[in-house]
C-alpha cells in the first residue's frame, strides 16, 4: 500500500485548484476523475463582482477577487498561457429598476472600484462595470490535468463508492490516504455520505455564435450575457432550468437565449449557432459553498456548491479549505450549519 495524505475526487474547477493549492504546499495527493464533461469546463467562467437586478455586490468580493487574480496569475506564470481575460462590462439598463439602482451604485462610495458611469445611448442607457472578465476554464483543466499526470497523481476512473474501505486504514484502490475529499460537483447529490446536504441544482445551457459583424471588447450584459471570443464568435449564455436537471441542450433554451440577444439591441449579422452545451450547475439552499468534514465520518470531506460563481469564489475556498486540513482552523462556509436540520442519523 502506498501512502498518501489526500484523495481528490474529481477534476472540475473545485477539485483542481484544491489539488494545484495542496502539491504548492507539499502534500502527496491523488486527483481522480471520470474525464466526462463537467460544469466547469462549460461554464463561461464569468466574474462579475455586481450581479441581478439590485446590482449588488457579490458577498465578499473584495476578498475574493483579488485571491481569484493572484491564483489565476500565478497559473499564468507557471504554465505561460492566458487563463482569465479582463474585459470592461456593459449592463444594459432596460427597466427604471436597474436605472435606478446604478445610480445608487454610482454614489455609493463601497462600489467605485466596480462601477464607473452611466452612458446614454439611442436606445437603453448602459453601466459601466469594471473588475469584470472570464475564466477560460476548459484550457485551465487541461493544462492542470497534464501537469498532474506529469507529477504522477492524476487518475482516471469513475470512482466507485464501494471501493473506498475504511480497515485497517482509510485506502481506495491500493493506496491509503489522511482524508478523501469529495469534490463532485452536481454528482455529490448521489454521494452516499453528502447527499443529505440540500444541494439546489441548477441546468444551465450555453451558445457559441459565429457572425460576421466585429464586437467592440467589451462583456455585454443584458440579464444574459454575451462574451466576444474573436472578430467572429461569441458565447451567449446562460439559461436557468431548476426543473430538468440532465445535460441534454435544448431548442428551448436555444430560441430563449437568442430572443433574448435580439432584446438587447446588439445586432449581429450572418448570425448562426455553431455550438451548444449545457450542464449542471452545483447550487445551494442558501447559496453558500458546502465545505467541511462528514458529521459521523472526518475522514470524509466535502468541497463544493459553488453554485454560479465557481470562478470568483474557489481559489480563496481552496486556499482557506487548505488551511482548515492542515492546522484545523474553521472551514469557510462550513456544512456544519446543516448537521442539526438536515443530517438524518
Ligand atoms: C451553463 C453554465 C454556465 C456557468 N457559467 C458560469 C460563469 O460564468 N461563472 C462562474 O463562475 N461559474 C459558472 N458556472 C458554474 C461553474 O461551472 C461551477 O461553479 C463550477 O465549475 C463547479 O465546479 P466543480 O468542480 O464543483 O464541479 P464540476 O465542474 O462539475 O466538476 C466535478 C467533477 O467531478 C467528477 N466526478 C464526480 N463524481 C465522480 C466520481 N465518483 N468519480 C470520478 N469523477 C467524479 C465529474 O465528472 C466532474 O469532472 C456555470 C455553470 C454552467 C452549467
Amino acid at each position: 500500500m502506498t501512502k498518501y495524505d489526500y484523495l481528490i475526487i474529481g477534476q472540475g474547477l473545485a477539485g483542481s485548484l484544491l489539488t494545484w493549492e495542496l502539491l504548492q504546499r507539499g502534500f502527496k495527493i491523488i486527483v481522480v476523475d471520470n474525464g466526462l464533461e463537467n460544469a466547469s469546463k462549460v461554464a463561461a467562467g464569468l466574474i462579475n463582482p455586481v450581479t441581478g437586478m439590485r446590482l449588488v455586490k457579490s458577498a465578499e468580493v473584495e476578498h475574493l477577487l483579488p485571491s481569484a487574480m493572484r491564483c489565476y496569475e500565478q497559473l499564468s506564470q507557471f504554465f505561460k498561457q492566458d487563463f482569465y481575460i479582463e474585459k470592461p462590462m456593459q449592463r444594459l439598463l432596460n427597466n427604471e429598476l436597474l436605472l435606478t439602482n446604478a445610480h445608487k451604485r454610482l454614489a455609493d462610495p463601497a462600489y467605485k472600484d466596480y462601477v464607473k458611469a452611466i452612458i446614454a445611448t439611442d436606445a437603453y442607457p448602459y453601466l459601466e462595470q469594471q473588475q469584470t472578465g472570464f475564466l477560460q476554464t476548459r484550457l485551465l483543466l487541461s493544462c492542470l490535468k497534464q501537469y498532474f499526470i506529469e507529477r504522477g497523481c492524476y487518475r482516471q476512473t469513475d470512482v466507485n463508492y464501494q471501493d473506498i474501505q475504511w480497515l485497517p486504514s482509510l485506502n481506495w484502490q491500493d493506496m491509503t490516504f489522511k482524508k478523501i475529499v469529495f469534490c463532485e460537483g452536481h454528482h455529490a447529490t448521489h454521494n452516499p455520505w453528502f447527499s443529505w446536504l440540500p444541494f439546489q441544482l441548477v441546468k444551465g445551457e450555453i451558445l457559441t455564435l459565429q457572425h460576421q459583424s466585429p464586437l467592440p471588447d467589451v462583456i455585454y450584459n443584458f440579464g444574459d450575457w454575451l462574451i466576444p471570443l474573436d472578430n467572429e464568435r461569441s458565447r451567449l449564455g446562460a439559461s436557468f432550468d431548476r426543473v430538468h436537471l440532465n445535460t441534454v441542450p435544448t431548442q428551448l433554451a436555444k430560441n430563449a437565449l437568442l430572443q433574448s440577444l435580439k432584446h438587447s439591441g446588439i445586432k449581429l449579422s450572418e448570425l448562426s449557432v455553431i455550438d451548444q452545451l449545457a450542464n449542471i450547475r452545483p447550487c445551494t439552499l442558501d447559496k453558500q459553498a458546502f465545505t467541511g468534514e462528514h458529521p459521523k465520518l472526518p475522514q470524509l470531506a466535502i468541497f463544493n456548491g459553488f453554485g454560479a460563481k465557481g470562478s470568483l469564489q474557489i481559489p480563496k475556498f481552496s486556499q482557506l479549505f487548505a488551511d482548515a486540513l492542515i492546522n484545523h482552523s474553521p472551514y469557510p462556509s462550513s456544512i456544519a450549519r446543516y448537521y442539526a436540520t438536515h443530517f438524518p442519523y
